[in-house]
C-alpha cells in the first residue's frame, strides 16, 4: 500500500488541480490519498467522478488555528464534507483568510508595494487565499528573488507583512472534525519548533480536546525526527498518520508518497477506517 493522507491543490496553496493530483498519485502508484487543502474542501467538490479504482481518495482537510502562541495546523481526516457543523466551521475559517489577506496587503502596501490583494487573488484564482500567494507575488514583481525570501523578509512570523490572526478555537476545530465523522490529526508536530516539554503539554491538551492522531511522518525527515514523534505517539496512544505535505511537483522532500514507512510500533490511522 501506497498512502499519502496530506496534500494540497489550486483549491488553498497546491499548484495542481484536484485532477492534475489525482493523475499524478496514479502515476506515482499511491492507493490511498487524501486531498487536506488549508480551511478548504472545495477540491474533493470539484473531483472528476472517474478515477481508476486503484485509488481511493479519503475526504480531508487542514485547518488553522493556534495553540497559546504557536500557530498549529490540524488535519481533519475522513471528514462528511456535507456534515452542517463542519460547513459552518469552514465558512469562518474561509472568511478569516479573507480578512486577514487584506490586513496583510495593507501592510505591504505600507511598505510599498503596489496590489498586493488584487496580485495575490489573482494567484490563487480567487480560492482560499494564503501568505503563499502574497508570496509569489512578490517574486512576480521582482521584490524578492524567491519565496523563501518573501517569507524571511515580510510573511513570516515577526517579519513587517505579518498579521496575527486569531483562528478559530483549537476546541472548535477537532469539534467540527469530529462531529464530521472524521479524525483530528495533530499536522507535522516538529514543524514548530517547540521545546519537548511543550510538544507534550501541547498533545496532552490536543488529545483532552479529542485529538486522536499525531502525523509521524511529514515529507522526507530524519531518523531522529521519526523516532521521537513515534515515541510521542505511543506514549500518548495515539494513532499515527504520514503524508508528504504535497504543494507542487519539483519539491524534493514532499513529493506524492515519498517519505520513510510508519515505525511498526506506531498504530496507523488506516487501523481505524
Ligand atoms: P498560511 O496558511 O496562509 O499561513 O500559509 C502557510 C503555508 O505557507 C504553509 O502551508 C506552506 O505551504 C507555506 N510556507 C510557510 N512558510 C514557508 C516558507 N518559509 N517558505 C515557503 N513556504 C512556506
Ligand atoms: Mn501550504
Ligand atoms: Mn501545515
Ligand atoms: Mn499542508
Amino acid at each position: 500500500m501506497n498512502i499519502d493522507l496530506h496534500t494540497h491543490t489550486t483549491a488553498s496553496d497546491g499548484h495542481l488541480t484536484a485532477n492534475e493530483l489525482i493523475q499524478r498519485a496514479t502515476d506515482f502508484g499511491i492507493n490511498v490519498l487524501s486531498i487536506t487543502d488549508h480551511d478548504t474542501t472545495s477540491a474533493h467538490e470539484q473531483l472528476s467522478t472517474v478515477y481508476p479504482d486503484s485509488l481511493t481518495i479519503i475526504p480531508g482537510i487542514e485547518f488553522s488555528t493556534q495553540w497559546k502562541k504557536t500557530y498549529i495546523h490540524i488535519l481533519g481526516l475522513n471528514i462528511q464534507i456535507d456534515n452542517a457543523a463542519i460547513r459552518t466551521g469552514i465558512a469562518a475559517q474561509c472568511q478569516l483568510r479573507k480578512e486577514r489577506a487584506e490586513r496583510i496587503a495593507e501592510k505591504l502596501e505600507k511598505l510599498g508595494i503596489e496590489n498586493p490583494l488584487t496580485g495575490a487573488q489573482h494567484i490563487a484564482h480567487h480560492n482560499n487565499i494564503g501568505r503563499p500567494h502574497f508570496a509569489r507575488y512578490l517574486v512576480e514583481t521582482g521584490v524578492v528573488s524567491d519565496i523563501n525570501q518573501a517569507f524571511k523578509k515580510y510573511l513570516s512570523v515577526g517579519k513587517p507583512a505579518h498579521f496575527s490572526q486569531q483562528w478559530s478555537p483549537l476546541v472548535q476545530i477537532i469539534d467540527w472534525v469530529r462531529s464530521a465523522g472524521g479524525t483530528a490529526v495533530l499536522a507535522h508536530p516538529a514543524k514548530y519548533k517547540l521545546t519537548r516539554t511543550k510538544l507534550n503539554a501541547l498533545v496532552d491538551e490536543f488529545c483532552s480536546l479529542g485529538g486522536e492522531a499525531i502525523e509521524v511522518i511529514s515529507g522526507k525527515q530524519i531518523p531522529a525526527t521519526t523516532r521521537e514523534l513515534a515515541k510521542l505517539c505511543q506514549d500518548k496512544s495515539l494513532l499515527a498518520t504520514c503524508g508528504s505535505d504535497f504543494h507542487q511537483p519539483g519539491q524534493l522532500w514532499a513529493e506524492l508518497g515519498q517519505y520513510p514507512s510508519l515505525p511498526k510500533a506506531c498504530k496507523p490511522i488506516w487501523d481505524k477506517w
